[in-house]
C-alpha cells in the first residue's frame, strides 16, 4: 500500500483567519500537480456533527453524496479540489467522546481508565488515517478547526505531534496567522505571530510552513523577520494578503512557490503545478465589471454564511454570463407584512431564489414572492423548501385550493390541503431527528421541459436535505395546467423538480444544486436561471 503524505494546518493569533481556504488551495495547487488529494477537517466543538448546529450561527450546513451533514468548510473544499468528498472527511469532538465513551460502556477497554490522552487521541489518529485510506489519497490535508491555545483544540494538536513522531518526512505543518496592521505607527506586528508559534512549539509542534495573513502588502523584511524568529526557511513564510477573490488565493500560494516546497518537503520529484485554466477562470471572473441584482428571500438578519453555497453558486453562474452578481436580501416577513420599501426592492430585482428552509417564519412571505414572481414573469428558482413553496403558491392561487399548505407549516393540522406532505416513506421513523432524507439521490429527467435543456441530460444525482416532498395525491388537480413536474427519482417516484411551462424560468428543484455548484463550472440550473435573469 502507497504511504499517504499529511498536511496539517493550524491556526493562531485569532479566528477567521482562512485556514479553510489555505488547506483548500493548498490541496488545489497539489491536485493540479497530478496527485490525489483530500482534505478533512476535525472540529474542536462538541456537537457530534453540525446537522442540529443553527446555520445563523454557525453557518450552512453542507451536505455531502454520502448523506454527511457537515460544516461549511467541506463546501469550500469541494469547491477548491472539486473531489466529492465522504462523511470520513468530517470529525468532531463531540463525535470521538460519543464513540470512545460507547465503547467504554460496552466494556471494550475492560475496565481500564479512559483518558485523553492515549484513548481520545488514538480515536482521533484512526479517524485520520482512515480518511486517507478511504480517500485513497497520495496527500491529506488535514484542517484543525480553532485557534492554538484553544482548550478544546489541545488533543488535536497533540495528535499532530503524535503523528510528526510517526510519519516523521510524510507530515508537515502548516500554521496560518495574522499581521495585524498598526495605524498610528503605520506598519504590521510580528510579534502575536512569534508567540502563536511559540505556542505551537510549547505543545511540541515546529511549523514547516507559515502563512501571514493581511489586509494591505507585506513588505519583504517583514517575511524574512517572521522566518528568523520563527525559526522556519525564508522560502517557507509565504504571504497570505486580502484578495478581491477567494480562488485568487491558490495562484497567490504557487506564485510563492507552495507546490514546489511541497513536492521538495515529501520528495515528491519533478511535478509541474499546472494552474492555468484555473487563472484564466479567475482573471475572467475579476475582469467582470457590469452588475446584476438577484434577490434571495429569506429571513431578516439572516447570516450570509447560512446560504453560502447558493451565493457561490450564483455568482459562480453570474460571471459564466459576464455578470457580478449582486445578492440582495429580500426580508420575506416584511413581504408578508406588506412592507413599501421590500417590495420596492423586490420589484428591482433581476432575478429571485427562494432558498431551503425550515419551519414557519416568513413562509407566507415567501409564497408571496413566487406569486409575484410567477404573474409577473420574473425568473425564479427554487430550491428545496422553494420548490415546496412554489407547488403551496400555485395550488392557491391558480387552482383555488385557498389553504393549500404544507404538513410543515400546520402544525394543527388545520387544512386538509396538504399539497406538501411528510415523506410518505419515512413516515413510520417518524421522529425529530434522524427522518430526514439526506444524500445523493438519483433523478429522472422528462424531456422537452426546462430542467432538460438546463441539464441536456435526463439522468442526474443531486443532494438533499429534506423531510417533506410534493404530496402526488394533488396531481390530478396540477394536470392540465401550467405546473409541471419535470424529474422524478426513479425509484420512489418522489417529485424532485417543478416547473411552470408558460414562463421564462420558474424551476425548482426538491434536492440543493447549490451543493455541486463549481466556480468554474457553475451548475446547470444556477446557469439556466441566470442566463434568463439577464435577458
Ligand atoms: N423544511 C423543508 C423540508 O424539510 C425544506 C428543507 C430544506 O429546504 N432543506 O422538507
Amino acid at each position: 500500500m502507497k504511504q499517504p503524505k499529511f498536511i496539517f494546518v493550524t491556526g493562531g493569533v485569532c479566528s477567521s483567519l482562512g485556514k479553510g481556504i489555505v488547506a483548500s488551495s493548498t490541496a488545489a495547487i497539489l491536485k493540479s500537480g497530478g496527485l490525489k488529494v483530500a482534505i478533512m477537517k476535525l472540529d474542536p466543538y462538541l456537537n457530534v456533527d453540525p446537522g442540529t448546529m443553527s446555520p445563523f450561527q454557525h453557518g450552512e450546513v453542507f451536505v455531502l453524496d454520502d448523506g454527511s451533514e457537515t460544516d461549511l468548510d467541506l463546501g469550500h473544499y469541494e469547491r477548491f479540489i472539486d473531489v466529492p468528498l465522504s462523511g470520513v472527511c468530517t470529525v468532531t469532538t463531540g463525535r470521538v467522546y460519543s464513540e470512545v465513551l460507547a465503547e467504554e460502556r460496552d466494556g471494550k477497554y475492560l475496565g481500564g481508565t479512559i483518558q485523553v490522552v492515549p484513548h481520545i487521541t488514538t480515536k482521533i489518529k484512526d479517524k485520520v488515517k482512515l480518511a486517507a485510506k478511504k480517500m485513497d489519497v497520495d496527500v491529506l490535508v488535514v484542517e484543525i478547526g480553532g485557534t492554538v491555545g484553544d482548550i478544546e483544540a489541545e488533543p488535536f494538536l497533540e495528535v499532530l505531534r503524535q503523528m510528526k513522531n510517526e510519519f516523521g518526512n510524510n507530515l508537515l505543518s502548516f500554521h496560518t496567522t495574522l499581521l495585524p496592521y498598526l495605524a498610528a505607527s503605520k506598519e504590521l506586528k510580528t510579534k502575536p505571530t512569534q508567540l502563536s508559534v511559540r505556542e505551537l512549539r510549547r505543545v511540541g509542534i515546529t511549523p514547516d510552513v507559515i502563512f501571514c495573513r493581511a489586509d494591505v502588502k507585506i513588505p519583504k523584511a517583514l517575511l524574512k523577520k517572521v522566518a528568523y524568529f520563527c525559526d522556519v526557511p525564508n522560502e517557507c513564510v509565504i504571504p497570505a494578503e486580502t484578495v478581491r477573490s477567494i480562488y485568487e488565493v491558490p495562484l497567490r500560494f504557487q506564485k510563492n512557490n507552495l507546490g514546489d516546497i511541497i513536492a521538495d518537503k515529501f520528495e515528491l520529484g519533478d511535478i509541474k503545478f499546472d494552474l492555468e485554466d484555473w487563472e484564466a477562470g479567475v482573471q475572467k471572473m475579476l475582469r467582470v465589471k457590469s452588475e446584476i441584482k438577484i434577490g434571495l428571500a429569506g429571513k431578516y438578519n439572516e447570516l450570509d454564511d447560512a446560504y453560502l453555497s447558493v451565493i457561490e453558486a450564483a455568482k459562480a453562474a453570474g460571471f459564466h454570463h459576464g455578470k457580478r452578481v449582486q445578492v440582495e436580501w429580500i426580508d420575506t416577513e416584511k413581504i408578508e407584512a406588506k412592507d413599501e420599501e421590500e417590495w420596492t426592492r423586490l420589484r428591482e430585482v433581476a432575478g429571485v431564489i427562494v432558498p431551503g428552509g425550515f419551519g414557519n417564519r416568513g413562509t407566507e412571505g415567501k409564497i408571496a414572492v413566487a406569486q409575484y414572481a410567477r404573474e409577473n414573469k420574473v425568473p425564479y428558482l427554487g430550491l428545496c423548501l422553494g420548490s415546496q413553496i412554489m407547488a403551496i403558491e400555485f395550488a392557491r392561487n391558480v387552482l383555488g385550493i385557498a389553504d393549500a399548505t404544507s404538513e410543515e407549516f400546520d402544525e394543527e393540522n388545520k387544512s386538509k390541503n396538504h399539497v406538501v406532505h411528510f415523506i410518505p416513506e419515512q413516515r413510520d421513523i417518524r421522529k425529530k431527528g434522524g427522518t430526514m432524507r439526506l444524500g445523493a439521490y438519483d433523478c429522472k429527467i422528462e424531456k422537452g421541459t426546462k430542467a432538460y435543456e438546463a441539464y441536456g441530460t435526463d439522468q442526474i444525482s443531486e443532494r438533499h436535505r429534506h423531510r417533506y416532498e410534493f404530496n402526488d395525491a394533488f396531481l390530478p388537480k396540477f394536470e392540465g395546467s401550467d405546473f409541471q413536474i419535470s424529474g422524478r427519482h426513479p425509484k420512489t417516484n418522489l417529485v424532485e423538480i417543478v416547473e411552470i411551462k408558460d414562463h421564462p424560468f420558474m424551476v425548482a428543484s426538491q434536492f440543493h444544486p447549490e451543493f455541486l455548484s463549481r466556480p468554474l463550472r457553475p451548475h446547470p440550473l444556477f446557469r439556466a436561471f441566470m442566463e434568463a435573469s439577464v435577458n
